[in-house]
């Protein structure tokens, strides 16, 4: 089986992302990060996305807000960050603390700033098969993985676990756009074994550690996990029992070095054609 590394595939992203700040002059594309409170999820996920920024040679600032900030407060801020043009891109950190109306600021977020497809117009872009939007990092990292890799997406079997408007939704569509044929399971799935087993294609995004091993997966399949869950030992895993599938699957993706390092690739990327189309 094959180890499908996020840092090879993070690495050729660097490399599109270098040719395209080379063709733009001036200083380098900013990223705006916003937190609101302190939740350590979301600070790993900012210091991550901040070492990946000035790895590729562009610019973040991170807009920290109390997690007690009111709705118009946080409001107000936003859309000072939202107008500022010295700001390209933007990556907010959710889920927002819930005296924020989430929705209202998917409908603010300026839809060419909007680096992680949260905006209605982007969401639905996606739906319809049109590239000109910013799809979910997420889902398209995984994207990423299969192409740098050189896996033929059109005509296969692809089942994604998880139905997430972040993950498993958007993913579906866009291996859709590849011409895959898609199956989408969640929990009211009734025969998640055999449906998973047929796959050629197993991504995985339900966020349960370790759920889907060797018996979910048919012989010769590329399995990709989104999956970020902690064990019973407290230790980062992903969705599948990575070590059940030595023998069957073809090809996989480790929790951690997997997917995790690609989305922030992705996130720059989307910066850097943000810019770029800003400046065409
Ligand atoms: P959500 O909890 O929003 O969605 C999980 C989905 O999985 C739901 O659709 C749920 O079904 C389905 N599901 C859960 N349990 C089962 C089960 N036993 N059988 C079948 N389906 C199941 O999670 P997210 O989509 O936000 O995230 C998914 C995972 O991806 C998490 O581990 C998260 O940490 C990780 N993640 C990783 C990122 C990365 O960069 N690698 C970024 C974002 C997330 P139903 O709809 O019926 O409830």
């Amino acid at each position: 089986m094959v180890t499908l590394k996020g840092a090879e595939v993070s690495a050729k992203i660097k490399e599109e992302v270098q040719e395209i700040l080379g063709t733009l002059s001036g200083e380098a594309p900013k990223l705006a990060i916003i937190r609101v409170g302190e939740r350590p999820d979301d600070i790993s996920y900012e210091k991550g996305a901040t070492k990946k920024m000035g790895n590729f040679g562009l610019r973040v600032q991170s807009y920290v807000f109390p997690a007690d900030i009111s709705d118009t407060q946080f409001k107000a801020e936003f859309q000072k960050i939202n107008e500022d043009p010295d700001v390209t891109g933007i990556l907010m950190l959710r889920p927002l603390p819930k005296q924020i109306c989430e929705k209202d600021i998917e409908n603010m977020i300026d839809p060419e700033k909007d680096l992680d497809g949260i905006s209605p117009v982007n969401i639905a872009k996606v739906f319809a098969g049109d590239r000109s939007g910013f799809a979910p990092c997420t889902a398209e990292a995984v994207m990423e993985v299969l192409k740098q890799n050189e896996i033929e997406i059109s005509g296969k079997r692809a089942v994604v676990v998880g139905r997430s408007m972040v993950v498993g939704r958007p993913l579906a569509m866009l291996l859709l756009k590849e011409n895959a044929t898609v199956t989408i399971c969640h929990t009211r799935t009734k025969d998640l074994k055999e449906t998973c087993r047929n796959a050629e294609i197993l991504c995985a995004a339900a966020g349960k550690a370790k759920m889907l091993d060797s018996e979910y997966v048919g012989d010769g399949a590329v399995v990709i996990d989104v999956g970020i869950n902690v064990d019973e030992n407290g230790k980062l895993c992903g969705d599948v029992d990575f070590e059940s599938l030595e023998g069957h699957a073809s090809m996989a993706t480790p929790v951690p070095g997997g997917v995790g390092a690609v989305t922030t690739a992705v996130l720059a990327k989307h910066l850097v054609q943000a810019w770029a189309k800003r400046n065409n």
